[in-house]
């Protein structure tokens, strides 16, 4: 099985429109693993870092001021195809165009304003949990469902 580990953050956005309890719920739900949580709020420098690949595109400095306005909760959930069935639970990047029952799909309109980061791979996933968590904040457990998830 390919268990994999995915960073998801929940946006200044998500956190102050009280929508952290729904938006873990949808994880839990499926039947992921949460390996880690925390509420921070990083500096320029850290989202600067995160998004390093945009840094050419025009939204760029919105996009940082967007992600240093205001707490962001910072997860890694675990389970099999997390990375890729991760950015199926948010939707598309552009709200407009994710479906309903998307987690983007359900709560946003503005891409500017979309609620929730995911890894788009299993390499930047792991990128971005070693910018986010230090590895002693990485809980190691086997969840009580986990047979009732899981085949095998
Ligand atoms: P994601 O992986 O689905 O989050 O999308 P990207 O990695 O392409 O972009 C990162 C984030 O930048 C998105 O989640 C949006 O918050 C923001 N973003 C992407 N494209 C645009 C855009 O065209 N305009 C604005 N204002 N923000 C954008
Ligand atoms: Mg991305």
């Amino acid at each position: 099985m390919s268990t994999e580990q995915t960073f998801i953050a929940i946006k200044p956005d998500g956190v102050q429109r009280g929508l952290v309890g729904p938006i873990i719920s949808r994880f839990e739900n499926r039947g992921y693993k949460l390996v880690a949580l925390k509420l921070v709020t990083p500096g320029v420098a850290h989202l600067e870092a995160h998004y390093a690949d945009l840094k050419d595109k025009p939204f760029f400095p919105g996009l940082v001021k967007y992600m240093a306005s205001g707490p962001i909760a910072a997860m890694v959930w675990e389970g099999k195809d997390a990375v890729k069935t991760g950015r199926t639970l948010l939707g598309a990047t552009n709200p407009l165009a994710s479906a309903p029952g998307t987690i983007r799909g359900d709560y946003a309109i503005d891409v500017g304003r979309n609620v929730c980061h995911g890894s788009d791979s299993v390499e930047n996933a792991k990128k971005e949990i070693a910018l986010w968590f230090k590895p002693e904040e990485l809980n190691s457990y086997k969840s009580a469902s986990y047979d009732w998830v899981y085949e095998n």
